[in-house]
């Protein structure tokens, strides 16, 4: 252990002392520069955060992925005929306004998990599936055909690699 006021190896006991205003582990020297002793068995008390909301972790995941499934306007549609039901029975089956279902159709509106949720209740399709960006990042990386010009870059970069070694 060094004293934190003169750095030198301390040989013993320590000193614990409050010079000026911090608390400091000093050696026998240095303990004139303090007045005060402190105590090192005593634990600070730690400033208390409010806890964070907690979500299981999965959950929080999914809400962060989930997207509308291609054609949903169309699917919703189509379930909704297929069960013959206007808009406005829809609607009232949701409890939702016409145009909340009108512009779903029309895919003018993105449905959110809890609209998604009732309308898979009422018409049994599910038009939130999770992103392919979460799900499969490897796929969402854009696979541009390269250019001539890339070719001889890398082509150019591999002799220089194979000079240096
Ligand atoms: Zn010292």
């Amino acid at each position: 252990m060094r004293c934190e006021v003169c750095g030198a190896e301390i040989r013993g006991d320590p000193y614990y002392r409050i010079i000026e205003g911090g608390r400091m582990t000093v050696c026998g020297r240095c303990a004139k520069f303090g007045s005060t002793d402190w105590d090192p068995n005593r634990v600070l008390p730690r400033v208390r955060r409010p806890p964070a909301p907690r979500r299981p972790r999965n959950e929080v995941e999914a809400a962060e992925s989930l997207e509308p499934v291609e054609d949903y306007g169309a699917k919703i549609r189509k379930a909704r005929q297929r069960m013959k039901l206007t808009v406005e029975d829809f609607a009232r089956m949701i409890r939702e306004k016409e145009s909340v279902v009108k512009n779903l159709e029309k895919e003018e509106l993105t449905p959110d998990r809890k609209l998604a949720t009732k309308i898979r209740n009422a018409l049994n399709v599910d038009i939130l599936e999770v992103g392919e960006q979460t799900a499969a990042p490897a796929r969402a990386r854009p696979t541009g055909a390269r250019t001539f010009a890339d070719l001889i870059k890398q082509a150019t970069a591999k002799d220089e690699e194979e000079e240096e070694t």
